[in-house]
């Protein structure tokens, strides 16, 4: 409970759980104003008291049946409304309950976030005003008529006017931080969701690789550092005759495995792109051109014994034709990404399944 209060909680309650708590302790608390008014003998308040203990054992079940919440919200509201003023009435002003339309000024503003609805749009003013009215009309009538009933205890007078500030103050603050937590637990999951988009829009969904706007960023951070960087770009050979002998699933299985390959091959500092359909590119920061054609080689062998599978379960391999290049002074990234392709090419012409 104090998590919640002090808004340091990390799940937020459902609407459901929230008024089902709201109902349980206003039930407890009427229970025990109608044993507080049975016994100083005001037994209309104490005939008020029992019937609202009896509507919030209701509602608490409609609840759990999952009946209109704002229905049952809108009617514990308007009992609290009536319960203060009968009791401020009966009681005079002086006796606190009038603090409870105080009280429930945020209660429309609780309302407004967790039930607006598309086709019903709440005001929180509405409830607002209530309160204000039916607050103004008890400081007009007790200044017509006195309490008609009284504790016959100054003592008392006082103890009662302290509970229901008190009351009043926590369901202030409970409204508040509900709120509060509510918006915290909105916030957090609007931070998550972005990271998970961003990472997302980074990643190409098949491998699980980065996609061509990663290694953007990458790059022109790279050259802002005047680091220095390889490429290594490998296409898959004749990989039209992959997905036509055995099928686009398996073609789909294979762009994996070498992704795979791939990834375990580099250092941790590279970044594996996949840079087409079956084109895979190697960002390779401060590596020397013959350190990049090592990867590739590696890269070359891996993926050559790499035991692919039909859906059969028979076992074919591939080879890929990979092109290295090395940036230099004054180089653009597409110079290089295109020296490394015509290398590719070269290599593709040259009989494929080997590293230019
Ligand atoms: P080469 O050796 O000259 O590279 O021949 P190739 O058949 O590999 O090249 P080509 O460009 O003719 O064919 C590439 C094929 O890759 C065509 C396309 O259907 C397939 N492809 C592209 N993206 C995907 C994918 O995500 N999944 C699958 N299964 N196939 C893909
Ligand atoms: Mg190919
Ligand atoms: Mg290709």
């Amino acid at each position: 409970m104090w998590e919640y209060i002090s808004v340091r909680a990390e799940n937020a309650l459902s609407i459901k759980q929230v008024m089902s708590l709201a109902m349980f302790m206003l039930g407890f608390f009427h229970l025990c104003l109608m044993i507080f008014f049975g016994c100083f003998k005001i037994y209309p308040m104490a005939v008020i008291d029992f019937c609202s203990v009896v509507l919030y054992g209701v509602c608490l079940i409609q609840i759990q049946r999952d009946k209109s919440l704002l229905f049952l919200f809108n009617l514990s509201y308007l009992q609290i409304v009536l319960h203060s003023v009968v009791a401020a009435l009966l009681l005079g002003t002086d006796s606190g309950f009038s603090l409870y339309m105080i009280a429930v000024l945020p209660i429309g503003f609780f309302a407004a976030y967790n039930f607006n609805m598309r086709k019903q749009v709440i005001n929180p003013m509405c409830y607002v005003i209530i309160s204000c009215v039916a607050f103004c009309f008890l400081r007009l009538m007790s200044s017509y008529m006195g309490p008609f009933y009284s504790y016959g205890n100054k003592a008392v007078d006082s103890a009662i006017y302290m509970v229901n500030y008190f009351v009043a103050v926590i369901t202030i603050v409970i409204f508040i931080s509900t709120l509060l937590n509510q918006i915290k637990i909105l916030e957090n999951l609007r931070v998550f969701q972005n990271k998970q988009l961003e990472k997302l829009s980074k990643t190409d969904a098949l491998t699980g690789l980065a996609n061509r706007r990663s290694i953007e960023e990458r790059y022109t951070q790279s050259e802002a550092l005047q680091e220095g960087y390889s490429l290594v770009i490998g296409d898959i050979d004749d990989f039209k005759t992959v997905n036509d002998t055995y099928g686009h699933n398996v073609g789909d299985t294979v762009l994996k495995a070498v992704a795979e390959v791939f990834k375990g091959t580099v250092r941790s500092e590279d970044i594996v792109c996949r840079w087409g359909g079956e084109e895979f590119l190697i960002f390779l920061p401060k590596c020397t051109h013959n350190d990049a054609a090592n990867i590739a080689q590696r890269i070359l062998e891996s993926v050559r014994a790499t035991e692919m599978h039909t859906a059969e379960g028979s076992v074919f391999h591939i080879t890929m034709t990979l092109g290295v290049a090395t940036e230099r002074k004054g180089m653009e990234f597409a110079e290089v990404v295109k020296e490394a392709d015509d290398k590719l090419y070269k290599g593709k012409h040259n009989g494929k399944n080997q590293v230019v």
